[in-house]
């Protein structure tokens, strides 16, 4: 009993956005037929392109600075992008610095005349939909002089970049993890020192598992000025996206936001689902794919019964949401059956049923994908 829908919008939240089409009934196709939009939504494609155009703005503005052609590496190819983004980025950001540095001292900075630092803004930029984004961080994102990124930043939102603005990819892959977010430190603390306005950018919200307290804890710490633009989390986004109150009276009285992954040394996530098995409360979990199978189990151990309704959503909002409705006993199941990859979110929670999709996925006898 599940439906996996590649449903591009819910009708009723999403008839505004200009990235949707208009439902057709013959595009119903089973799961064996689903074929994966080589186009993603997130940013591996697209950061080789905004990669490109930074080698360029170093072509045009960085010819006066002595050693500049000793420094410039060729675009990666594409296979290899994904992997050395960091390492490639590296450079480049170390060149941006030192001609900012530069532009600073030729404007009466440094030495004996003073300039203040930048400002640093931490932008939650939503799920993915650029609809969802607020107008003080489409405001912000138009105005900065210099962008850092990861993964979850759709390109969507990319987009909105202004033509001027240099834009970094500072998204953490396997084996980069603990390393780049010092590095990511201390290089929003150099451009805000050499006076940039920097934005740093952070897929949903970036108070809610996105490590933008540790970013603003550090800045604050090294007296720069940080401002945080609030973004809409996956599960807002998502919850409204698929029709689900996240609290509903008589249904569900609180809403816990879990995460799937813990840090190390940090509290096994496993051992925090023992105090979530709560049937009156909504359960969201970020990151949760590898740990899911055993997180169910241990709700299921203590008390939350087997039929609760849940979801798993991977990229919502974006024209390439997938999902799977399920009863909290088979979603791990599901999610293996149809694939579901990074970034998915569950919800599991009596609300859960209330989305129209739920009592559609009730009445489909097989696993269908329904595209928009
Ligand atoms: N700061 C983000 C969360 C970052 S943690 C926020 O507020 O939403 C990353 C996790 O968020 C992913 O592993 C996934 O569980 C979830 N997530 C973020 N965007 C998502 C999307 N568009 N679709 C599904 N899950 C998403």
């Amino acid at each position: 009993m599940a439906l996996c829908t590649r449903l591009q919008s819910f009708p009723s939240s999403s008839s505004s956005s200009n990235h949707i089409r208009p439902t057709k009934a013959s595009n119903f196709h089973p799961i064996g037929s689903l074929h994966y939009n080589s186009h993603s939504p997130f940013t591996e494609k697209h950061s080789i392109e905004r990669y490109q155009r930074d080698q360029w703005l170093y072509k045009t503005q960085l010819e006066n600075i002595e050693n500049i052609a000793s420094c410039s590496s060729p675009p990666p190819d594409s296979n290899s992008v994904r992997q050395n983004e960091i390492a490639l980025q590296l450079p480049e950001l170390k060149k941006l610095l030192q001609v900012l540095r530069e532009k600073r001292e030729r404007e009466g900075c440094g030495g004996w005349k003073k300039c203040g630092p930048g400002n640093v803004f931490l932008v939650g930029t939503g799920p993915g939909d650029p609809e969802l984004l607020t107008l003080k961080a489409v405001r912000v994102i138009q105005s900065a002089d210099l962008l850092l990124y990861d993964r979850l930043v759709s390109n969507d939102v990319l987009d909105l970049v202004g033509p001027n603005a240099r834009l970094l990819y500072v998204g953490k892959t396997a084996g980069y993890h603990s390393r780049t977010q010092e590095e990511i430190h201390e290089l929003l603390l150099s451009f805000a020192e050499a006076g940039a306005t920097v934005v740093r950018l952070k897929g949903g919200d970036p108070l809610v598992f996105g490590r933008g307290g540790e970013e603003m804890d550090f800045l604050q710490q090294q007296g720069i000025h940080v401002k945080v633009i609030p973004g809409i989390t996956a599960a807002s986004g998502i919850a409204a996206e698929l029709g689900i109150p996240l609290t509903h009276r008589g249904v569900a009285n609180s809403v816990r936001f879990l995460t799937g992954h813990s840090r190390k040394g940090g509290t096994d996530p496993l051992f925090v689902a023992e105090n979530a098995a709560d049937p009156d409360s909504t359960l969201v979990i970020y990151m949760g794919l590898s740990t899911f199978p055993s997180l169910a189990l241990k709700l299921m151990h203590h008390g939350l019964p087997p039929n609760t309704p849940a979801v798993a959503v991977e990229r919502g909002t974006t024209p390439q949401q997938r999902m799977v409705f399920a009863e909290l006993k088979d979603l791990a199941n599901k999610i293996t059956t149809v694939e579901l990859v990074s970034p998915t979110l569950m919800i599991i929670g009596n609300v859960v049923a209330l989305s129209p999709l739920w009592s559609l996925s009730m009445n489909e006898a097989s696993c269908m994908v329904q595209t928009k």
